[in-house]
């Protein structure tokens, strides 16, 4: 394809992607950001004088798509790889469950309960293809091999977790694509999975992606919200509030229904594809604590009373010097869009998850705590759906040079930076190479 003028609408990882690889191959690239910054789910935000992710991200070891770019950016070698243990919250009592013989300890399940949980995880990790499994719902494959005890204990406070009430239209892909990954170090032949953050997280590799896009070329705006995209004769135009610019194609990377409500010629069944894609939203409070929770990065929650359905403790995995001697624990919750909960002001929703956080952790109280913040979003994860990715909306729309690439096509993996960055270069590779 011959060198053009490009516009991304979206400065997440999604369109920085985009637009390092087009400006790479020499293309005239221009991102339009809403926020003041680039980094979108992945930015960072202030918490007292402490500034770290926002929403909790975590680097696998087997994560090479996102250790390519960090690459790239020349931000590599400031990866830090730690162990990290798993926990769980079940019947007032937290269990550490980091390894085989933990795994044999584990109470509430008997031995034949925990080989069959064991089997599940190897028949996923074993399974390649994965378009068999989107028939079959979640319930239905887990039930089938954990058995109803397991399943009732483990599997579906897990699925509630992560999926809210969706995991009942959710099917067996999720849980698949979860395994895979955990155990997708094993299958790139690495011996173990670690997991890693970079020293300053993702303030660091957005300030390193934003100044690699800069030197490259493309140009980047921010707090440009777009407002409309249209194609006439071959021109795609962009238009914010008060400014129109014209190009030779167009990327959008923001949710589905947001991509139909921004172009309004495209036709009404692309529209409603659009829509159709169910998406998840998280409300996840951070709280900066004066002494670590646990020796967990992951506490899962099994008890169905509690606002949230983990709790991420970022100290495990990140040295707490990196937040000037703070512990930094995340207590999200996954729901969709319509939940009363979005509805709540911030202070509703602190004080409601930290007298809940007070009650699970009694050695902690108010006074322990140095910064509680809400971060909200409300279209993060699109639900795996029974046929799922027969349903999603094509990257090339009825308008020649306006296309539509974002994470609802991560259509065999969990919502990831990875699987976002993969996602990004293989479709970005479709339409450079028709
Ligand atoms: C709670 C949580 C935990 C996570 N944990 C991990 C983890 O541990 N590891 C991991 O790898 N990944 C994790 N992720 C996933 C990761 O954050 C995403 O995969 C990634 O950030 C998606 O990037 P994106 O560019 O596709 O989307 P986004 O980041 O949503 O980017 C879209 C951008 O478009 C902009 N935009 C929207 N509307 C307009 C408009 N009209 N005009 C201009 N711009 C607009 C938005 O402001 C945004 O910046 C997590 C996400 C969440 C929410």
């Amino acid at each position: 394809m011959q060198n053009k003028k490009w516009g991304i609408v979206g400065g997440g990882m999604m369109g920085m992607t985009i637009a390092h690889r087009l400006a790479q191959q020499g293309h005239d690239v221009t991102i339009f950001e809403a926020a003041p910054e680039v980094g979108g789910l992945a930015s960072s935000w202030m918490m007292n004088d402490v500034e770290w992710d926002k929403f909790y991200h975590v680097i696998l070891l087997s994560d090479f798509y996102t250790r390519g770019i960090l690459r790239d950016i020349g931000v590599e070698h400031q990866l830090k790889w730690v162990e990290t243990k798993t926990g769980f919250y079940m019947g007032g009592k937290l269990h550490s469950m980091s390894n085989s013989i933990e795994f044999l300890k584990f109470p509430t399940l008997n031995l034949i309960d925990k080989f069959r949980l064991g089997l599940t995880i190897i028949a996923a990790s074993k399974i390649k293809d994965w378009r068999k499994l989107e028939k079959v719902p979640v319930t239905t494959w887990l039930k089938r091999w954990s058995g109803h005890n397991t399943y009732q204990k483990i599997w579906l406070p897990l699925l509630r977790a992560k999926l809210g009430d969706s995991y009942e239209r959710t099917s067996a892909v999720f849980i698949w694509a979860t395994i895979q990954r955990l155990y997708g170090a094993r299958r790139s032949g690495l011996k173990k999975e670690m997991f890693g953050y970079v020293q300053g997280g993702y303030r660091t590799i957005n300030n390193a992606f934003q100044k690699t896009l800069q030197s490259e070329g493309v140009s980047i705006k921010t707090k440009a919200r777009v407002s409309e995209i249209s194609s006439v004769n071959g021109v795609a135009t962009i238009r914010l509030e008060n400014e129109k610019f014209d190009f030779d194609e167009v990327v959008v990377t923001v949710p589905g229904m947001l991509a139909a409500s921004l172009i309004p010629s495209l036709s009404e069944v692309e529209k409603k594809k659009l829509q159709n894609v169910e998406y998840l939203g998280v409300i996840c409070v951070a709280l900066l604590l004066n002494k670590p929770v646990s020796p967990y990065y992951i506490t899962n929650i099994t008890d169905t009373k509690f606002p949230f359905t983990g709790v991420i403790e970022m100290t495990a995995l990140v040295d707490p010097a990196e937040l000037k001697g703070n512990h930094l624990v995340y207590l999200p919750k996954y729901i969709t869009a319509d939940d009363p909960l979005f509805e709540r002001d911030d202070i509703f929703i602190r004080d409601y998850f930290l007298k809940n956080f007070l009650e699970m952790y009694p050695a902690f109280n108010e006074t322990d705590i140095r910064f509680a913040g809400v971060a909200k979003a409300k279209q993060v994860i699109t639900v795996a759906a029974i046929d799922y990715s027969a349903r999603l909306p094509k990257v090339k729309t009825s308008l020649p040079n306006i296309h539509i690439i974002n994470t609802a096509h991560i259509k065999d993996g969990t919502l990831n930076v990875n699987e976002t960055i993969r996602v990004a270069e293989t479709k970005l590779n479709e339409i450079l190479n028709p």
